[in-house]
């Protein structure tokens, strides 16, 4: 266990947190650090063709033990940190033996993981837990993902006895600000599908995300002398209120769960002569994904015949795509990562993203990528840990993949 948590602390000590504001890839330096650092220790572990990228992707093989065909697979994660919360000096806690009580992240200015508002706490109780000091986020998300497949692969370099067909890996950069897989090469990269290991907790195996898009509606109106405007004025804040409250208002992110899909109203900027809204759109079902943004039309349709002038204009930009659509025609990608948790003592919890992956855009660039589990909680922030043994089970079902994936037919 020491093994695997001294991994563990030796990556998220060091800061890798994205910028959304850059333009570069990685987008900050300092993801270079631990990039170089993993590159290292893959070639360290004894893996082939240990490679990184001019933006900083790095991919490896570990070549096939048989000599049968079998698919090749992949693994993915990434190791930049959220830029919700700082992720510099982060000084992990190790909790052994958890007692299912109260744990004091930092008595100096009180912060307290509790399991009466953090529940999932007592799934643990016994078991051995990663936390914060309080004053900065873990990076479990996600390198609980990257120390896993690490791990993993080192495990089956010294258990030949473990048959496996080749399997590579891939750590990217800038996961967090939506630009993780967009510069990754799937040719380069070679697998036939491949898992993210960025999931939440144990058992958890998703291969449905939203279908996402973003809507700005623009209102123009007409600025007059308050005093003088009867007749002439045109508030656009009043017109774009009216707009607001045509939209379902139980059909928002606040109102929604499991398949529910929403309108999320997540900007207004205005004055009398011009108000912008930002909306994001989401649905699962693709089409009724395509009727939400159907009716953003339609509404900006009728109240311009309403006001028989071009008050509204609307600009519509898909983001990314339900990968149920890319996964369900190789569905055995998904069964064979079931049957391994199920071989490993996991109980598969499989639902639906409420959000997206890297893996919804790689499916999209041709290498179906459904999400496992990495074992970490409360993302993002000071809250965030990980059980040992939730990464520890990881491991696991990443080489029973390997094993279940090489089993001659
Ligand atoms: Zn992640």
């Amino acid at each position: 266990m020491q093994h695997i948590i001294n991994r563990f602390i030796s990556y998220v000590t060091i800061d890798t947190e994205s910028d959304p504001n850059s333009e570069t890839t990685p987008s900050t330096k300092k993801q270079w650090d631990l990039a170089n650092k993993l590159v290292e220790e893959l070639k360290t572990i004894g893996l082939s063709d240990v490679s990184i990228d001019e933006n900083a992707y790095i991919m490896a093989t570990l070549p096939s033990n048989v000599s049968h065909d079998v698919p090749v697979i992949g693994f993915v994660s990434h190791f930049d940190t959220s830029p919700d919360f700082t992720g510099a000096n982060v000084k992990p806690q190790i909790i052994n033996d958890y007692d299912g009580k109260d744990i004091v992240l930092n008595a100096e200015e009180n912060i307290i993981l509790s399991p009466d508002y953090f529940d999932d706490l007592l799934l643990y109780k016994g078991q051995t837990l990663i936390t914060t000091d309080g004053t900065t986020l873990l990076g479990a998300d996600d390198k609980a993902g990257i120390t896993e497949i690490v791990t993993a692969m080192e495990y089956l370099i010294n258990h030949p006895e473990i048959k496996h067909g080749t399997i590579k890996i891939g750590f990217t950069p800038d996961e967090e600000i939506g630009r993780g897989a967009h510069k990754f090469d799937v040719e380069k990269f070679g697998a036939d599908w491949a898992y993210t290991m960025d999931g939440s907790q144990v058992g958890e195996l998703e291969y449905e995300n939203f279908n996402a898009a973003g809507a700005k509606v623009k209102v123009k109106g007409k600025i007059v002398h308050p005093g003088y405007a009867k007749g002439k004025m045109i508030n656009s804040m009043y017109y774009a209120s009216e707009f607001i409250n045509i939209l379902p208002r139980l059909e928002t992110p606040e109102c929604t769960e499991g398949y529910e899909g929403f309108f999320h109203l997540h900007n207004i900027e205005g004055d009398v002569e011009e108000t912008t809204l930002e909306y994001i759109i989401r649905d699962h079902d693709k089409d009724k994904f395509e009727a939400r943004k159907a009716l953003l039309e339609k509404v900006v349709f009728d109240l311009n015949t309403k006001y028989e002038s071009e008050v509204f204009k609307i600009e519509i930009k898909d983001q990314y795509f339900n990968m149920k659509e890319k996964v369900e025609p190789v569905m055995h990608i998904v069964d064979i990562a079931e049957e391994a948790m199920k071989a490993v003592g996991v109980t598969p919890l499989i639902k639906a993203i409420r959000g997206g992956t890297d893996g919804s855009q790689l499916s999209y660039m041709g290498l179906p990528c459904p999400n496992i589990f990495a074992g970490g909680h409360n993302f993002h922030g000071r809250y965030e840990y990980v059980p040992v043994e939730s990464m520890q089970k990881a491991v696991e079902v990443i080489c029973k993949i390997a094993e279940l994936t090489a089993i001659e037919k």
